[in-house]
């Protein structure tokens, strides 16, 4: 590949979650020059969540020593973190990805990983991140089971909210799904399964201000009537919080399919509309959002890199220029 270029690589990964990680890993197996950007520490949304107990192979296992794990393994064949937050990844006329960040590098390749992630919207009211893993989450395949018998609440009023509520009254004693309006944003089947499930109660037209607990945990909601903006509170043993998940894909320049909610569209390789522009993980359009179909994304996209690259060096050497 091209030597002369400052910061030129094979491939560019773009966030060292779980997904950026592995693909590190197996872009060092496979021996290639790559590099991995990271705004933060390595890990992603392992650093923000306390114990893991689906990830197979670890019955139990904190976010942050999971992390660490992977961080280590990825290092250990090679892999190059650097600190830096990628600003923009545009494709140049040349076929390769200018990748700009913060620090006003930019780094170049003919294929780049984005394994971005997304990010949980958040309330944004007092307690919420004071009791983020004690009781306030964002995942119930991934909590839920920490709450046997206990009561819920579950905020929002899409898909997720309606969804996730009902999943979770397979571990809770009930389920309130506290809602801002007097009707549903979610399919219809999924309204009506929710509501036909005796362990869920709606509370309509109520906004959650704050959260409150104790050092044990979250422990009650304050809500507000949206009408008469009185006042209540509702006692629960853990909230999770559904009011949207926004995919880390702004940093894309041009279009890139897309589904309606934002994330983006790959085929079987991993490969977005853009070619050369993987994504894998959660910023991926997909059923589910885990670590184990995170690191099994990146598997292949890493893979799909060696021999995408293979076909770049043929067209480079006939002088093509995609
Ligand atoms: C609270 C919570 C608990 C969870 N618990 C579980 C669980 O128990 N089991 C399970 O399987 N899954 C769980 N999940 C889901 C799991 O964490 C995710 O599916 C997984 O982390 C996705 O990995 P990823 O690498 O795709 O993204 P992420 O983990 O989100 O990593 C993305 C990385 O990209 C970086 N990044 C983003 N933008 C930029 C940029 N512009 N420049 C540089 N770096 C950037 C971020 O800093 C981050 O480190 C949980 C999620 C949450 C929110």
């Amino acid at each position: 590949m091209r030597e002369s270029v400052t910061n030129a690589y094979d491939v560019i990964i773009v966030g060292a979650g779980p997904a950026g990680l592995c693909a590190a890993m197996y872009a060092g197996r496979g021996m290639l020059k790559a590099v991995t950007i990271e705004r933060g520490a390595p890990g992603g949304e392992l650093l923000n969540t306390d114990l893991i107990e689906d990830y197979i192979g670890f019955a139990s296992i904190k976010g942050w020593d999971l992390a660490q794990k992977m961080s280590e393994h990825a290092t250990k064949f090679g892999a190059d973190i650097v600190t830096d937050t990628v600003e923009r990844i545009r494709k140049a006329d040349d076929g390769w990805f200018d990748v700009e960040t913060a620090r006003g590098k930019v780094y170049r390749a003919p294929a780049v990983i984005l394994t971005a992630g997304g990010t949980p919207v958040k309330l944004g009211v007092p307690g919420e991140q004071e009791y983020a893993g004690k009781g306030v989450s964002y995942c119930a395949v991934c909590d839920g089971a920490f709450f046997k018998g206990e009561l819920l609440a579950v905020v929002g009023g899409g898909d997720a909210a309606v969804e996730e509520a009902d999943y979770l009254t397979r571990y809770a004693s009930k389920v309130y799904i506290v809602h801002r309006r007097d009707r549903f944003r979610a399919s219809k089947i999924l309204q009506e399964r929710a509501l036909a499930n005796p362990k869920i109660d709606v509370i309509w037209n109520k906004r959650v201000i704050e959260i409150k607990g104790t050092e044990k945990g979250t422990d009650q909601l304050v809500l507000e009537d949206t009408a008469t903006r009185a006042r209540s509170t509702l006692k629960v043993g853990g909230v999770f919080i559904f009011i949207g998940f926004k995919p880390n894909t702004s940093v894309v320049d041009g279009h890139v399919k897309h589904d309606a909610a934002g994330y983006l569209i790959t085929d079987d390789r991993m490969m977005t509309s853009i070619p050369g522009l993987f994504a894998a993980g959660d910023v991926r359009s997909q059923l589910t959002r885990q670590i184990t179909t995170a690191v099994g994304d990146a598997t292949t996209a890493a893979i799909a890199v060696e021999k995408y690259l293979a076909t770049v060096k043929e067209r480079e050497k006939a002088g093509v220029v995609s």
